[in-house]
């Protein structure tokens, strides 16, 4: 496309006005109809790889697909049945286990929802799980937390060779397998307790889905329990791609070993309500053990545990694991400056036959992104900067496919990459929400306060207006985690999903996550589908297009200033009061203080330095940002493109500010990686150890002050002190 318009440079103003005019909510739905439409879990979805593929290429994009030989496994059985031994009427303990409940472990299928009366539906199970046939007493154990666990060895709840019941919510599942299993646990059912789910319940009097907005009781979240440990990606091929013939590294150790299923509170019912009456109740633990607990009005007592010997779980878990193929696909606009790239990524792969909201909102919305853009080629348009587009494979088991393709281009990445702009759950409710490195931050106010929001009961209301601009630090769960903690690039990831009171419950990861919600409950009529595609075109557009990298150096030392500042805050403050689900894991982090080691005062000292070096950070880049933007307005002024290129002066100095701004994210990387997890190389921005999904800011530092050791949290500031100079450097 565009061949014979070479010359000609569309102005930035039109690309705009074609992506905010092209991307339309029937064509939308259309998309989501067609990936909603069959199961299309990790390495079982080639033929929507292949049509994705062929969408992108007639829209005028270049696109192939990048295979990987991946360790991952796919369901074959499984039970979970709650035995007793009954009592005879001469009070003797007969030999006999008698089923008391054995669980369908299925989801109904409903009358209302197409998808959920497919034949085909994928079972109920847990990626890279292990497994395991175990029988023994259970206990219930809250979130599962590291600190409910905590909480649980200072009541002297016995847990060795016991199975762990726990409620999903507040981190990544796979972090309570861990705990569980270092702790002598056997084996872990997770189910989705409708008290985590606000007001929308039937408790408060809400309809359950199909009928209402309220949680179907027979849902089920499936998901990885992968330990996070060694980093995402194949858990055999750690740092390096797997390419077939790959050499394999074993699992012992880095995947869980104890089995586990998820359940849904239906089924979850009666395997708490026998625990009532044994060990002792919640909330004579604290109060973190009665937030949100769902199922009182269902007689559930929320006692602890553990069951009596004569009652206990069965839990079978068979899993065939195999090395099979994934498939990326990946789509390249060629710009006129090669190297300068801007990727922009959102996973294929669902749990479910549907995955309407996970993943399918973003693919549907990244298409509508591909064809507006190809609308753009089609009247000559080149961006400045090549776009690479990617559907990724394998992102529910682990960031499967994105991380070995980071991992395989990794010298071409760290050399050429500017952002990486994530979309995986596109729409899931009205509230637009997002996570971001400080340099993008302008960014998405920008961008935001250009697309007109689907709410217009105030008119020309922008996306913007309806958001309170708060963005969260990087922490992991989708496929911004390789690029950002891995390569060093300045990463963003967005989508309509944050949390909203009045919203429908998401049926996270079950087959309720269908085209049907979406469209009855979602998002009706797709239109935030299209706000998405809107707001996603345009900063792919941006940061693509724009003579100057609309980067922000300042954000980043002003970021880091704050970091610096909620450390020394957590010196001092030991008692205010958490309320959000951040803030009290947080909070509850400093509980169970391990043995002190090294010198605390001479460690809160060496704070100092790091404002010290921040602060110069800060002053060059205030400069590089102010030069930055008066070489903008100059590009302006030489507009169209074929003025300033010819003024090669300019072109320069703007090629060499936008060379400093690539690289001041690689600055933070250090390359021995975080203690215990090497493969995260980033010093700002991590999962945290025990939250995962959340983001910890100075990982390495705050992991040390947890553990009470200031020397090893010294050796992190010394280590931040350098790459704040390095990255300083960089910007001079
Ligand atoms: N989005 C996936 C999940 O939360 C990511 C899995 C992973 O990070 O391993 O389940
Ligand atoms: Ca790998
Ligand atoms: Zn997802
Ligand atoms: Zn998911």
């Amino acid at each position: 496309p565009g061949h014979g318009h070479e010359h000609k440079r569309l102005p930035y103003e039109e690309l705009q006005a074609i992506l905010l005019e092209t991307p339309s909510a029937d064509r939308a739905s259309e998309w989501s109809k067609y990936y909603t439409s069959g199961p299309h879990l990790a390495g079982q979805n080639l033929s929507q790889a292949e049509w994705t593929r062929d969408r992108w290429e007639q829209w005028g994009v270049k696109s192939d697909i990048v295979a990987y030989d991946t360790y991952i496994n796919y369901p074959l059985d499984h039970r979970l049945a709650m035995l007793q031994k009954q009592t005879a009427s001469n009070g003797q303990k007969s030999d006999a286990w008698e089923v008391k409940f054995e669980a369908t472990l299925t989801e109904d299928a409903l009358e209302d929802d197409p998808t959920t009366q497919l034949k085909n539906s994928i079972p109920t199970f847990h990626g890279y799980s292990a497994n395991g046939n175990v029988t023994g007493s259970f206990v219930y154990v809250n979130y599962g937390t590291y600190w409910d666990f905590e909480d649980l060895l200072r009541a002297n709840i016995s847990l060795e060779g016991k199975i762990a019941i726990a409620r999903y919510g507040g981190i990544f599942r796979g972090l309570k397998l861990k705990r569980a299993e270092e702790l002598g646990m056997i084996g872990c059912v997770l189910y989705s307790d409708p008290g985590d789910d606000g007001d929308i319940t039937e408790e408060k009097g809400h309809k359950t889905y199909p009928n209402g907005p309220a949680r179907n009781p027979s849902s089920v979240q499936r998901g990885s329990v992968q330990y996070l440990s060694i980093g995402p990606g194949d858990p055999t091929t750690p740092g390096y791609p797997s390419k077939p013939g790959a050499p394999r590294q074993p699992v012992e150790g880095v995947l869980t070993s104890i089995p586990s299923l998820p359940i849904s509170y239906a089924e979850a019912l009666p395997i708490l309500k026998a625990l009532n009456g044994h060990g002792p109740q919640a909330k004579s633990l604290n109060e973190y053990w009665t937030r949100n607990t769902g199922l009182g009005y269902k007689g559930v007592d929320y006692n602890i545990g553990p069951s009596p010997d004569h009652l206990v779980l069965n839990l079978v878990n068979e899993q065939n694991y195999t090395i099979t193929p994934l498939w990326d696909v990946i789509g390249i606009i060629n710009g006129t400056i090669p190297d300068e790239v801007v990727v922009v990524g959102n996973h294929r792969d669902a749990w479910v036959i549907g995955g309407a909201g996970d993943p399918n909102s973003g693919s549907a919305v990244l298409n509508e992104v591909i064809r507006s853009f190809g609308q753009a080629l089609e009247q000559g348009w080149k961006p400045l900067r090549t776009i690479v587009f990617a559907s990724w494979d394998g992102e529910e088991y682990g960031l499967v496919g994105s991380t070995e393709w980071v991992e395989e281009y990794l010298p071409w990445v760290s050399a050429v990459n500017v952002a990486y702009v994530n979309v995986d759950v596109g729409v899931r409710s009205p509230t637009f929400s997002a996570s971001a490195a400080p340099l993008l931050h302008s960014l998405l106010h920008e961008v935001t306060a250009l697309v007109p929001s689907p709410n217009q009961t105030i008119e020309g209301q922008t996306v913007r207006d309806l958001w309170n601009g708060h963005i969260r630090t990087m922490g992991s769960g989708s496929d911004f985690t390789a690029f950002q903690d891995y390569a060093g690039v300045s990463s963003l990831d967005m989508g309509f999903g944050g949390p909203d009171e009045e919203a429908p419950v998401y049926h996270y990861h079950s087959n309720y996550d269908s085209y049907w919600w979406q469209s009855v409950y979602g998002d009706p009529g797709f239109l935030y589908h299209k706000a998405m595609a809107q707001v996603l075109g345009l900063t792919v557009a941006k940061l693509a297009d724009m003579p100057l990298l609309p980067l922000n150096a300042t954000a980043y030392a002003v970021a880091l200033d704050e970091y610096v500042e909620k450390i020394e805050s957590k010196l001092t403050s030991s008692d205010t009061k958490p309320s959000t689900t951040a803030e009290i894991f947080e909070f509850r982090a400093r509980g169970a203080k391990k043995e002190l080691v090294g010198d605390r005062d001479a460690f809160q000292r060496s704070l100092n330095q790091l404002h010290e070096t921040i602060g110069e950070m800060k002053s060059v880049a205030v400069k590089l940002d102010e030069i930055a933007s008066k070489l903008a307005k100059q590009a302006e002024q030489h507009i169209p493109w074929w003025h300033w290129v010819k003024k090669l002066k300019l072109f320069h100095r703007i090629r060499s500010v936008n060379t400093k701004y690539k690289n001041i994210e690689r600055a933070f990387l250090y390359p021995g990686g975080l203690d215990g997890r090497s493969w995260f190389k980033h010093v700002v921005f991590a999962p945290g150890i025990w939250t995962g999904y959340a983001g910890a800011v100075f990982p390495g530092l705050v992991e040390s002050m947890d553990n009470n050791n200031f020397t090893n949290a010294m050796k992190w500031v010394g280590i931040i002190d350098s790459c704040i100079k390095r990255a300083t450097e960089t910007m001079h």
